[in-house]
């Protein structure tokens, strides 16, 4: 089974050329989505819900109680001390996902609270971003190399989708 990681960095900017066969996709809509419970869990779900919204439902979420219940579950960590690759030691947020045949079974972020650099709490705006763009990631979407998107890789105080991230989206589940 494959299983990729992708990372949203504060300053580090990832590589994206592992990713060049075809976008893994999820094959079924709504995805069943569990975010673990925490203070910070309706920044999260506003997320998801402007992916839904702003994507006229192209892609759409269920929020469930149980794990079990979910494909695509959402935690959250202080910091980022599990990561072994070095490589994603600045990492604010991670994206792991299981394609075996080429769509999604199970996708697993992490929002990281604290800057792994200074300590500093991420703030809810912060939190915002990384999360939009993690839940990107959760849908099959790749870096973007231009700052007005929020596929950027990293964190520019970016907090709505940007038209070619929507077209990104569109390719993956509306091809022609
Ligand atoms: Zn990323």
């Amino acid at each position: 089974m494959k299983k990729f990681l992708l990372a949203l960095f504060l300053f580090v900017i990832c590589s994206t050329g592992a990713f060049a066969w075809r976008t893994p996709r999820w094959g079924y809509l709504p995805v069943n989505v569990y975010i673990e419970d925490h203070p910070k869990k309706a920044i999260v779900e506003s997320a998801f819900n402007t992916w839904q919204t702003a994507s006229g439902e192209i892609v759409s979420f269920r929020m469930k109680d149980a794990k079990l219940a979910s494909s695509l579950h959402v935690k959250f960590e202080d910091k980022n001390p599990k990561v072994q690759k070095k490589d994603f030691s600045h990492a604010v947020g991670l994206a792991a996902t299981q394609s075996p045949l080429g769509f999604y079974a199970k996708v697993d972020l992490t929002i990281f609270l604290l800057s792994p650099d200074t300590g500093r709490p991420l703030s809810d705006q912060e939190i915002y971003e990384i999360s939009l763009h993690e839940i990107g990631h959760a849908l099959g979407l790749q870096h973007s190399t231009s700052r007005m998107d929020i596929m950027y890789p990293l964190v520019h105080g970016q907090v709505f989708l940007s038209p070619n991230d929507l077209n990104m989206l569109k390719q993956i589940y509306l091809p022609d």
